[in-house]
């Protein structure tokens, strides 16, 4: 067959193979024009999944009558100018209104502010209709209909109307983050209505436009994020260690207000949390990044999901740099969650967090029900502190004498923390952790603020305390190396060999030795101590990987902190052990000084806040 042209369709229908893959990304083409169009409010509508229907209204700046036929045309944009470098609106391609033209039934109604009437056009499986008058108010409205009718190959994969709605409203939410002063409403089938107020462009308006999608507890679990590395700006909120997904997809990450979903991102995340979050749990976060749109490459994919930093080790070090940093500053405040649910676990009708409300409703109608002067929770028609006690084994009626006689003896200091409620105990109360008072079951250390009760968990505390130092005599020094009796020559790509010289020096502080070998070839002499025995090879060529991927060598340092989490551990005070009322409030104090001592090395909390108020609750004082 000789070579030809492909038809104006046939190109469209490909390029739409790329752009469109689904009506989700029906929804977020035509939501990002009514976002470049200046738009205050969009309005989406969808119909099965949106596969039948597709409808975008917004208020924007519209398309003037003459224009309507080249929005539908394809490479025609009015947003790209000479420079391809300097891209500030979403869209930039000219490709995405003639692509799903040329797979559905396309219709645009517009108007602008100066034209005294709108006018629309269509377009039916690459099928261009002459433009027509049409009544509509300032904006535009997108129509699309019949997804994929011309192309029934690619109508076989959507996955249902559930997951397709799902999908867009995913889609909707994640660019809602970025456009807080937008008012956005969703309609369509079942459960992916949404509706988000305009709220304002500043840092409020956006954590208030954060809480409507991602849920009204994110803003009291989360910590601001507010730095800066030449000229990149990274702004946003990341969850606390103790709030936590079983995946990633409530990472949200902007660059310049564009949505994205950036492998160098998410793995930045995940280097900051490594510390603080068991492997299967992930941070909830929403971060944005504005730089010089001359310095980072949108123009990657056909999606534009993705972009590509001229400086990627620039980007992945801000953000594992302010996460830890905000972490490190908040540290102390991690726990709070833990105790939230345990007041819920005590709270009868409360099965879950969420249920407080509902749980403190049924617990007052238990309290009045039995008559206020003597309570007695086992005869109560509801009983109401069931549910937390029983679970946790405790009698009903006050403590067995055992436990009394049990509590009395004290296991432990009690009497040398008496002995401490002198004066220095008094202002131990107003620090964070406040003032031990005993030790109970050998691990738990007790201590009382002003308001509240606080719970340690001594071995976990400890555990933390060890791998922080160990951490910092790592980070602040070279680290101590050993030599290898021969050097170990790692053969490896050119690229490879080049960029691992560079990185030498670094390395070296690691205690890592490694020089060039002649062409495609490293030399290894020495190795970090605390390695021991280690494959140098894998070491050297994942360190190459990472080079080549981020442009750092966090990987080494990740590798070494984990040895410090491993040493840390059998280093540390295992529980059983007895302290004292000086040891304990030591430990407290330590704590409260050391940057990320909330949770332990696994992210589970190491201590517990019970407020005052709460307690006093749960026994119906309030
Ligand atoms: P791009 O967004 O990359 O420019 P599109 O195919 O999405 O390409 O849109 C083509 C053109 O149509 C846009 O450049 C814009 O001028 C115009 N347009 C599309 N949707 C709207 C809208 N909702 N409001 C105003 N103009 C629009
Ligand atoms: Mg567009």
């Amino acid at each position: 067959m000789p070579i030809r042209q492909l038809s104006e369709t046939m190109i469209n229908q490909i390029a739409a193979g790329e752009v469109i893959e689904r009506p989700a990304s029906v929804v977020k083409e035509l939501v990002e024009n009514a976002l470049d169009a200046g738009a205050g409010r969009v309005e989406i509508v969808t119909a099965g999944g949106g596969l039948n229907l597709v409808r975008v209204t917004d208020d924007g700046s519209g398309i003037p009558e003459p224009e309507l036929a080249l929005a539908i045309a394809r490479h025609c944009t009015s947003k790209l100018t000479e420079d391809i470098n300097d891209i500030r609106s979403l869209g930039f391609r000219g490709e995405a209104l003639p692509s799903i033209g040329s797979v559905s039934r396309l219709s645009i109604r517009s108007r602008t502010a100066a034209g005294d009437s709108a006018a629309e056009i269509g377009i039916e499986g690459g099928r261009v209709l002459p433009v027509r008058p049409a009544a509509a108010n300032r904006g535009t409205t997108v129509e699309v209909r019949d997804l994929f009718f011309a192309t029934p190959a690619r109508l076989k994969f959507m996955k249902g109307e559930r997951a397709e709605s799902s999908a867009t409203s995913d889609v909707v939410k994640r660019i809602a983050i970025a456009f807080p002063a937008v008012r956005f409403t969703l309609a369509g089938s079942d459960r992916s209505t949404l509706e988000l107020p305009a709220t304002d462009d500043g840092a409020e308006g956006s954590l208030r436009r954060i809480a409507q999608v991602m849920g009204a507890d994110f803003p009291d679990n989360s910590i601001a994020i507010n730095a800066m590395r030449e000229g990149v700006h990274l702004t946003g909120h990341v969850s606390i260690p103790s709030f936590t997904r079983a995946n990633a997809l409530q990472q949200y990450a902007y660059v310049n207000g564009r949505p994205v979903r950036d492998k160098l991102i998410a793995g930045a995340i995940r280097g900051a949390y490594a510390d603080v979050l068991p492997r299967d749990r992930h941070a909830v976060t929403v971060l944005f990044l504005s730089l010089d749109p001359a310095i980072v490459d949108v123009n990657v994919h056909p999606a534009k999901a993705d972009v590509r930093f001229r400086d990627p080790g620039l980007v992945r070090g801000l953000i594992v740099g302010a996460i830890r940093q905000a972490l490190a500053d908040s540290g102390i405040r991690a726990a709070t969650t833990g105790a939230a649910g345990m007041m819920a676990a005590f709270r009868p009708g409360a099965a879950s967090y969420g249920g407080s409300a509902n749980g403190h409703r049924s617990y007052d109608a238990a309290y009045r029900a039995s008559g206020t002067s003597s309570f007695d929770a086992a005869r109560s028609p509801q009983r109401p502190l069931d549910m937390g006690f029983e679970g946790a084994g405790f009698e009903h009626r006050g403590l067995r004498e055992n436990d009394q006689a049990a509590f009395d003896a004290g296991p432990l200091a009690s009497a040398d923390a008496r002995a401490g409620q002198g004066e220095a105990a008094e202002t131990l109360l107003g620090a964070v952790l406040g003032a031990a008072r005993a030790q109970v079951h050998e691990n738990y250390i007790v201590a009382q603020t002003r308001d509240s009760l606080v719970i340690v968990d001594q071995h976990a505390a400890h555990e933390r305390l060890v791998y922080e130092a160990l951490k910092n005599a790592l980070h602040s020094r070279p680290v101590p190396s050993q030599m290898l009796l021969l050097p170990e020559i790692i053969d490896l790509p050119e690229e490879d060999a080049e960029r691992l010289a560079m990185h030498s020096e670094t390395l070296a502080r690691f205690g890592l030795g490694i020089e060039r070998f002649g062409p495609g070839a490293v030399a290894v002499r020495e190795t970090p101590s605390m390695l021991g025995e280690t494959n140098v090879q894998q070491l050297v060529r994942d360190l190459a990987d990472e080079i080549a991927d981020n442009d750092t060598v966090e990987t080494l340092k990740e590798r070494l902190d984990k040895i410090a989490a491993t040493m840390a551990c059998h280093g540390s005070v295992r529980s059983g052990r007895l302290l004292k009322a000086e040891e304990m409030n030591a430990l407290l104090r330590q704590m409260e000084a050391t940057p990320g001592s909330g949770t332990c090395n696994h992210g589970r909390p190491t201590y517990i806040e019970l407020k005052l108020a709460d307690i006093e609750r749960l026994f119906g004082r309030r």
